[in-house]
Parts: C-alpha cells; sequence; structure tokens
C-alpha cells in the first residue's frame, strides 16, 4: 500500500484526507461490508465511543415541510468521527503481516507492457528516489483527486470517460460539546433541504459522535453557501427548514472553529473491458465521487473491497479477468449513483445533465408518497435502500407497491419527535 501521508499512531485528521474534518457517517450496508473484511470492526469502533444508532429510531427526519415518526430499528449507521474510524481500520492492517504499507511515498504513474498495466511508478516524498513497483495488479484507490487519466495518457492510452452532475454545494461542519443534560442514546437529527423550496437547497445534520461530541454539518447550494465564522455558521443553521439544529446549538459549545469544503460534482468513470487497461482496477472516490450529502462515499468504497476480495478468490491468479473483476467493484455503487444524481437533479441549482429527467421527478414522488404512506414494509423498504444493505429493486417489493397504493397519507409531525428527556437538550 503506497500513501503519501505520514499516517498518525492516534486517532487524527491528515492532509491527505481534508474531507475528515466533516461529519462521516457510515451506513449499515458499509458497517457490515467492514466488518465482512475485519470482523467486528465496527463493534471495536463502538466500544471506542462510536454511537451505533439505530434507524429511524434514532435518526429524526426533517422532509419536504415536516418530521417523519420514530419507528422500531430498521437498519443503522455508526456515528463517530471520520479519524476514529479511519483509525481503526489502519490499526487493523497494520497488524497483518501480509500488508506493507510505505508512507511518505507518492505514486506518480503506472508502467505498462504490451497494453497491459505491470506495475507503478512511486517516488519516495523526503529523499525525491523514483522506483518502479512491479504488480501482479495496481489498483487505483488514491480517491478523488487521482490522476489515473494523466497516468494513462502518459502511457499512451485513452483516459477513462467520466459523467459528472454537479449539485454545486458547500459544506461547513463544527465540532460541538452536547449539553450535560444529553443521554448518551441522543438521536441524529437530518434536517434535508426541498427541492420544491423557493430559497433554494439547504440541508443540516447533527451526528452524536465519540466523547459527547457532536458533529454539525450545514450545507447549500450556489447563494446559500454557509460561512464558517461563529456567527456565520449560527446563521446558516438558523435558516435550515426548521429551527431544531439552531435551537439545540445554542444550548451546545463548539469545540474549535467550523471548516469549510466545496465537494466534487458526482462524478463517474465509465470502467468497462473496453475503457481500463488490464491489470488495473478502479476503486473507492477514485472510481466513482458520490454528493457527500446522500452518505454513501466510505460504504461503497467497503462494498467495492468486499467486491475486490470475493471476485479474486473466484478468478485466483489467473488475471486476465480483471475488467470482469472491475464490472462487480463498480456495480456496488449503482443505487447511491441513481440515488445521489437523481436526487440532485430535482433541484435548478444542478448541472452537468441537459435536462431534468421526468424520471427523477417521479422518483421523487414517489418516494414523498412512500415516506408519508408510513408503514413499516414501506420504511423497511427505504432504509434497506438508504443504508445499502439492499439494491433499489427493493422499493418495487409488491407489499411495498400495494402499500404506496393503498396506504393513507400520514400527515408530517410539526414538531421533531423528541422524548421529554431528549426535549432537556434544548436548555
Ligand atoms: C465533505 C465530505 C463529507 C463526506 N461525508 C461522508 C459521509 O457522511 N459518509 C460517507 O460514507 N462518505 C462521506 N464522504 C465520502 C468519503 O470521504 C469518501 O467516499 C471516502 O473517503 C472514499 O475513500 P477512498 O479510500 O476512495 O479515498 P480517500 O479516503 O480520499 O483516501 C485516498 C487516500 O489516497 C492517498 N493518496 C492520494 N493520492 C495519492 C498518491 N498520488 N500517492 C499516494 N497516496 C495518495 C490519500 O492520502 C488518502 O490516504 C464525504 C466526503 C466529503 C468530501
Amino acid at each position: 500500500m503506497i500513501e503519501r501521508d505520514t499516517l498518525p499512531a492516534i486517532p487524527h485528521g491528515r492532509r491527505g484526507t481534508p474531507q475528515d474534518r466533516h461529519t462521516h457517517v457510515l451506513v449499515s450496508g458499509g458497517a457490515r461490508a467492514l466488518d465482512s473484511l475485519m470482523p467486528s470492526l465496527t463493534a471495536e469502533v463502538t466500544d471506542r465511543g462510536a454511537r451505533h444508532i439505530p434507524l429511524p429510531t434514532d435518526y429524526l427526519q426533517h422532509s419536504a415541510g415536516g418530521w417523519l415518526r420514530r419507528l422500531p430499528e430498521m437498519q443503522y449507521i455508526l456515528g463517530c468521527s471520520r479519524p476514529l474510524l479511519e483509525w481503526a481500520i489502519r490499526d487493523r492492517l497494520r497488524r497483518n503481516t501480509a500488508v506493507v504499507i510505505r508512507e511518505d511515498t507518492d505514486a506518480v504513474g503506472l508502467a505498462a507492457e504490451h497494453g497491459r498495466v505491470v506495475g507503478a511508478r512511486i517516488r519516495d516524498r523526503a529523499s525525491g528516489k523514483a522506483e518502479l513497483l512491479h504488480a501482479a495488479l495496481v489498483v487505483d484507490a488514491t480517491g478523488r483527486t487521482s490522476h489515473l487519466g494523466q497516468w494513462l495518457t502518459e502511457l499512451g492510452m485513452a483516459p477513462i470517460p467520466e459523467v459528472a452532475v454537479d449539485p454545486r454545494l458547500f459544506y461547513a461542519t463544527r465540532i460541538y460539546r452536547a449539553p450535560t443534560a444529553v443521554s448518551t442514546s441522543f438521536p441524529a437529527i437530518n434536517i434535508q433541504a426541498d427541492p420544491d423550496a423557493a430559497q433554494g437547497r439547504r440541508s443540516g445534520l447533527l451526528m452524536p459522535i465519540e466523547d459527547g461530541l457532536w458533529s454539525v454539518t450545514v450545507t447549500g447550494s450556489r447563494g446559500n453557501e454557509p460561512g464558517i465564522s461563529a456567527d456565520e455558521f449560527t446563521a446558516a443553521a438558523r435558516r435550515l427548514p426548521h429551527p431544531a439544529i439552531a435551537d439545540l446549538l445554542d444550548a451546545a459549545e463548539p469545540v474549535g472553529p467550523a471548516a469549510g469544503f466545496r465537494p466534487d460534482a458526482n462524478r463517474k468513470k465509465l470502467l468497462t473491458g473496453g475503457t481500463t487497461p488490464p491489470g488495473l482496477l478502479v476503486i473507492g472516490d477514485a472510481a466513482t465521487v458520490f454528493n457527500p450529502v446522500y452518505g454513501h462515499g466510505m460504504a461503497v468504497a467497503a462494498l467495492g473491497a468486499v467486491a475486490l476480495r470475493d471476485e479474486l478468490i473466484r478468478y485466483g491468479p489467473n488475471l486476465q479477468h480483471t475488467w470482469k473483476i472491475q464490472r462487480k467493484i463498480s456495480a456496488v455503487g449503482d443505487t447511491a449513483w441513481r440515488m445521489a444524481t437523481s436526487q440532485d437533479l430535482l433541484y435548478t441549482s444542478t448541472t452537468g445533465s441537459t435536462s431534468r429527467p421526468l424520471a427523477a421527478r417521479v422518483q421523487h414522488r414517489f418516494q414523498q408518497r412512500l415516506a408519508r404512506a408510513g408503514t413499516e414494509a414501506i420504511a423497511a423498504a427505504s432504509l434497506a435502500v438508504y443504508t445499502l444493505s439492499e439494491p433499489v429493486s427493493r422499493l418495487a417489493a409488491p407489499r411495498v407497491l400495494l402499500d404506496a397504493l393503498r396506504g393513507g397519507q400520514q400527515a408530517l409531525l410539526a414538531e421533531p419527535p423528541l422524548t421529554s428527556q431528549e426535549r432537556q437538550a434544548f436548555g
């Protein structure tokens, strides 16, 4: 494993992953994938203070003008800081003697013979010494700043074509210490943007994490960008479609300043047998970047790693089949890609598609209807899809469709469904 950073020995942010200062939700489909690669990893992270947040029980969601009801646990998310999760994974990796980690080393290119990738060119950051690392298989896992296009061009190969849908969002995140009255099971609060709202796209998430902290993220599209000074951040929280998060922040204590981030567009490389040379695989953000608002990037990276493991077991050392492995890795991101792009295309601030597909609108209305019908079968299907535990086709199950057609349209709640004990958090 070639890594350009010095990897911290304790949970700590680092230069190569500037996104780690922002709220990172791990949905249960991704958590199970990580546990399949590294048994009991999520239990270990929970022992270190991460919150197992049951969905929809302790994930209060404001959507299209009202709050959804709380129901018994159907799925979950892991609530912890990104540095804690990353450190736990790294700690396991360091204990695996089959893995050699070369820190402070840049991957700077690829090597190819007869159209096949046969290694990576690397450079030690301290000495500047360059080296060619031969490999049966090279996996580009360099994240959203991957230089793969340039590396292929340098070899005389065509860069891999991409599609993009850009929601043009700005992210601001600040960490708070939760008020002392708050119990360790205080729910996460998600205030979603409303594509029909005249005031533009604004959303917010308050996520309980380790050490009694809240990671609070506020997002806005062009013209609605949250600022990162203390006053601008609280003002942005106040402008969300509901004041619950802003009211909670009034009673909480900030820990450090807010950080900003302008995420990339949803961006997908079209990795096929025709576009990807043998000997090369692409995984995680290097293959597909998702709008982080939907909290799917890490889960897709983990599911991709599971697909990679399973396919390598299947094909053994016969690596003529790399594009077949790539097909499986790419497929795990399909549901997340479909969800992110169809949601983003509902907003007029989004660019990257020549038209607003009617399909996205129809799907949005269907999802609203599902949310309001509020039966347990519908909630279970929606959450299984959202957490990447099951494919999007689960929403077309006969029971779900029947409930959607027959179910009444429950009124959403005007106020968050907090218990009297939880209400004490407002001070
Ligand atoms: C603001 C923000 C919020 C997010 N929130 C969520 C969330 O709530 N839930 C979620 O699931 N996902 C979230 N994501 C997405 C998540 O961060 C990524 O999907 C995930 O980190 C992808 O993992 P990766 O391993 O592919 O890339 P990264 O985690 O970015 O890792 C890439 C690694 O490659 C190294 N590297 C890069 N280039 C080189 C090079 N040339 N040579 C050597 N090493 C190199 C970097 O140092 C880094 O260690 C968010 C992203 C952003 C930007």
